[in-house]
Order: structure tokens, then sequence, then C-alpha cells
């Protein structure tokens, strides 16, 4: 079972593979979080998160490729914010192939923009184990996270300014992902503004 989730920023993929990950007893691999760790002690991967710029394909597949040899992945994944271009597509199938796999399905999210906006420039993750809070989820308390504690805080790449270009990145990038996947009859669109849990009933639908 490999099933990738893909859509704007802020459509809620994050969540959503959370969801169904847990769901099928699978792990979540969200791109984005591994680069967050990376960008850590990486000033320049760093740098360009904070632009809202792509990292390079070679950088994000080799560290992909590590992860998913990993033996948790043996029954599957959930792959989230991979892939972003249609390279990526192309050599997600390769290192697929190499390992005898294929992939399950593509849920496309789309939310319309306006939400996108409020859910992103509302949204806080706890700097401690990386959860993730929005106005669908609140802390019970402010600023803590229910989990471990931890302190939550904005992520520094979630501003109006960056969202605008990843948006924008999104959409130069998507077209030809989506079609790519359509082609191969492995193209699901979810309509993801509300009720993340149905990404279970959606993928058992399939
Ligand atoms: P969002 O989908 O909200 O933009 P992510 O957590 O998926 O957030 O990604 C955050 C950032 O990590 C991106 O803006 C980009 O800089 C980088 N990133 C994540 N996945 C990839 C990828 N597959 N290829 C290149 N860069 C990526």
């Amino acid at each position: 079972m490999i099933y990738i989730l893909t859509g704007g920023p802020a459509t809620g993929k994050g969540t959503r593979s959370e969801i169904l990950a847990k769901a099928l007893n699978i792990p979540h691999i969200s791109t984005g979080e591994m680069l967050r760790e990376v960008a850590k002690t990486n000033e320049s991967i760093n740098e360009m998160m904070q632009k809202g710029e792509l990292i390079s394909d070679e950088i994000i597949t080799s560290l992909l490729e590590e992860r998913i040899e990993n033996p948790d992945c043996k029954n599957g994944f959930v792959l989230d914010g991979y892939p972003r271009t249609y390279n990526q597509a192309i050599l997600l199938d390769e290192l697929l192939a190499k390992h005898d796999r294929t992939i399950t399905k593509v849920m496309e999210l789309v939310v319309p923009d306006e939400l996108a906006f409020k859910r992103i420039l509302e949204r806080k993750q706890c700097e401690k184990c990386g959860e993730m809070y929005g106005i669908d989820f609140p802390p019970e308390v402010e600023d803590v996270c229910d989990k471990c504690g931890g302190h939550l805080s904005v992520r520094t790449d979630d501003t109006k300014e960056t969202l605008a270009k990843r948006i924008n990145t999104y959409r130069e990038n998507a077209q030809a992902i989506l079609d790519y996947y359509k082609e191969k009859g492995l193209l699901m669109t979810v309509d993801a503004s509300h009720n993340p849990e149905t990404v279970v009933e959606d993928a058992k639908n399939i």
C-alpha cells in the first residue's frame, strides 16, 4: 500500500496523511518534516525553505530513498509532500521499481485558496515534537502541545509572502504531475475543506 497525498500548501496533507497512516498501520512520510529536521543543521537548506523555494531533486530523493528502505516501510507508507515536480514523479517511479513496488493511489486534496490562507496563517507547530495545531484542531491550552507540553509557535515559513510563493510553485508544477497520474489511472480528487477523517473512507472506496 503506497498512498501519495498531494495538494497545495495547507490543504491538510499532513493531517490527512497522519489519519490514513494510522488507520492502515503504516508510516507517514512527510518530506517537509524530513527537511525541517535537516534544516536545523544545514543553513543553505534552511534559507531556501524560509524563502519557500524547492530543495533540489537530488537531495530530497536521496533522503526519501533512505527513508523508504527502512524496514518499517515494508507494508507500505503514506507519502506527503513528494513528488512536487514532474521530474520527482519520474524519480519516484524509478525508485519504487528498484524495490519492486508500485503506487496504490494518488489523492489530490483541494481547498479554496482563502481557506488555505486562513489555515496556514493560524496554524502552529510544537517546537519539540512537531505536532501541528490549527483552526480545526486547537490545543487544549493556548500555545502548549497536548502531546508533550512543548511550546507551540508559527512555522517560520508560514508568512503571507512565502505562502503566495508556495501556492504559485505548487500550481506551476502540479498540472504535469496530476496529468501523469491521471493517465495511469491512479488519481482521485478529494474535497479537503472539512472532515479530515473521511480520508480513510475515501481510501477504502478505491
Ligand atoms: P507546505 O506543503 O505547507 O508548503 P511542506 O512541509 O510540505 O509544507 O514543505 C515545506 C518546504 O519544504 C517546502 O516549501 C520546500 O521548501 C520543502 N520541500 C518539501 N518537500 C519537498 C520536495 N518534495 N521537493 C523539494 N522541496 C520540498
